[in-house]
């Protein structure tokens, strides 16, 4: 135990959020860490106070001070515009790394018990589509911008590979898209490729995202650390914590560089608030992960022992982990009770729990720097590039093949029109292909060379376009980067 206190922003958060936060708050100072509480908030009553963002200054300013932050689930509010605060809190203290174990638990019983499924699924937290770039570009087309980037991935690929260094773990799965989304989930891909050559003494693979999927279904056991973006590991987290029993058991934390943010991954909800009956294990095992953290080793070991015990014994069980059983609900045990429990068997171990594949669960931010690789302008400075062309979105109620003679001719000398497609799928010149229009086309124009293409030029071409073509909505300039082009072909091109 240390001498100095630590100091930790809690944040109660929404709906079961102050039950399930109490419940791990009160284990900790049981368990005789010390700990000073700084109580901030965010959520659902900031954002009905008119605050946009759900997270006050005075909160950011907490999290600036302790570096480590305890939460329960906030609210996201639907259709008023706001951003999730989740996702604000996240974005703005980079924690890249989202880490959520999955871990056959004793007592609970589920279709893979005996199986040993042990894995933990690191998911990249800041970039990908929750990066949340959305445009309507017409009035009944909505588009969302996927970001990945080089460092992005690197980051939280590296993390996933010393977390599997550090706990003694053999296998580090890369789970992508790839196969469709050939520059941003390739990128992510090729990345891990790059990486996994630096941890030679670990297994890597790479599986597609939904394969991940089937085996995890299939034959969750053979999964050690899955690392993978945002989307796909958000989803995939929470099928895992299906696997092992449910959301009320499932942890997770989201580290950075200076912030980590400790949570269950599991929402607010809202019909069991204030009726002291959820499961708060899975806040109680991501105070676990913060303890870890914190380098309170033995405390956490305490306390997750204790939590083991208890659901082994199964004399205090949430309604949740009843129903699962099979039993009576009004024999369940209460949030309070449960905690209760854990505290009454602080000092207990469990008598049979299925080996850990590594040492330890998820632990502290590594000390490898974030990112190892360069980013310097030196790196941008030594890449030859070239801009060749121009894709324009264009919103119109003209078929294609009236579209494309026109811009043909706008194209001029300079460019030559290449296709125009509709979600994607060539329309122009005519593959034969059918597509069912929904005013929104896209048109790539290209020097008819491959030769670079001045700013002048494009500029002049965007002007002739946008002329003729009022609806024009969206360019983007097309790269060639080291001699590859920077851009993915159409559907039937
Ligand atoms: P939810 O996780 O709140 O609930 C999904 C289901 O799981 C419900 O049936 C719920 O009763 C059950 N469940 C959740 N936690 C449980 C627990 N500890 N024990 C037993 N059962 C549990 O998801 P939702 O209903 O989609 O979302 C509710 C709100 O929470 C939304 O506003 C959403 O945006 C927000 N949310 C927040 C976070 C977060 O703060 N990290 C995460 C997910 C959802």
């Amino acid at each position: 135990m240390s001498s100095q206190p630590h100091r930790v922003t809690v944040i109660p958060g929404d709906g079961v959020g102050p039950e399930v936060v109490r419940s791990a708050v009160r284990i900790i100072d049981a368990a005789g860490v010390r700990i000073e509480w700084e109580e901030a908030e965010a959520g659902a009553e900031v954002f009905r106070r008119g605050d946009t963002s759900g997270v006050p200054q005075a909160t950011r300013d907490s999290i600036e001070r302790s570096r480590v932050v305890l939460k329960g689930p906030l609210e996201t509010p639907v259709g008023f515009g706001e951003k999730s605060a989740n996702v604000t809190l996240r974005k703005l203290f980079e924690t890249y790394a989202n880490v959520r174990p999955a871990r056959e638990l004793p007592g609970v019983p589920t279709r893979y018990a005996g199986e040993g499924i042990d894995l933990i699924i690191v998911r990249e937290n800041v970039e990908d589509l929750y990066a949340g770039i959305e445009h309507m570009e017409t009035p009944d087309v909505g588009q969302c911008l996927k970001v990945i980037s080089r460092k992005g991935s690197e980051k939280v690929i590296r993390y996933a590979f010393e977390l599997a260094r550090r706990e003694g773990r053999a296998k580090v799965t890369c789970a992508t898209k790839a196969n469709i989304m050939k520059l941003t989930e390739g990128l992510f891909k090729k990345v891990f490729e790059e990486l996994s050559a630096e941890y030679p003494e670990i297994a890597a693979e790479h599986l597609i995202i939904d394969n991940v999927a089937h085996q995890l279904a299939k034959d969750p056991a053979q999964f050690d650390v899955i690392v993978t973006t945002n989307l796909n590991g958000d989803i995939i987290s929470d099928l895992a914590s299906g696997l092992v029993g449910g959301l009320g058991f499932a942890s997770s934390g989201n580290y950075g560089d200076s912030v980590a943010i400790f949570e269950a991954v599991h929402g607010s909800a809202p019909k069991y608030a204030g009726k002291d009956l959820i499961n708060p294990t899975a806040l109680i095992l991501s105070s676990v992960m913060m303890l870890r953290h914190l380098g309170e080793l033995a405390a956490a070991e305490r306390i997750e022992d204790a939590v083991l015990a208890t659901l082994e014994e199964g004399r205090a069980m949430t309604q949740d982990l009843v129903r699962q059983s099979g039993g009576d609900v009004d024999t369940a045990a209460s949030t309070t009770g449960f905690t209760d429990a854990v505290i009454a068997n602080l000092g207990k171990r469990p008598a049979a729990v299925a080996p850990k594949r590594g040492t330890a669960l998820a632990g502290a931010v590594p000390p490898t720097p974030m990112p190892a690789w360069s980013y310097g302008p030196e790196r941008y400075a030594a890449i030859e590039r070239r801009t060749i062309g121009l894709d324009i979105f264009i919103e119109t109620d003209l078929s294609a093949d009236v579209l494309g003679p026109d811009l043909e001719r706008l194209a001029g000398a300079g460019f030559r029109l290449e296709f125009v497609e509709s979600r994607g799928t060539k329309v122009y010149p005519s593959v034969g292909l059918s597509s069912d229009g929904v005013r929104l086309l896209r048109a790539r124009f290209v020097t008819p060379d491959g030769a670079a293409a001045l700013d002048a030029a494009l500029l002049g071409l965007q002007g002739r376009v946008a002329g003729s073509h009022p609806g024009w909505t969206h360019v983007e300039k097309l790269h060639v980067f080291d001699g590859a082009e920077a851009f993915t072909k159409a559907q039937g091109q």
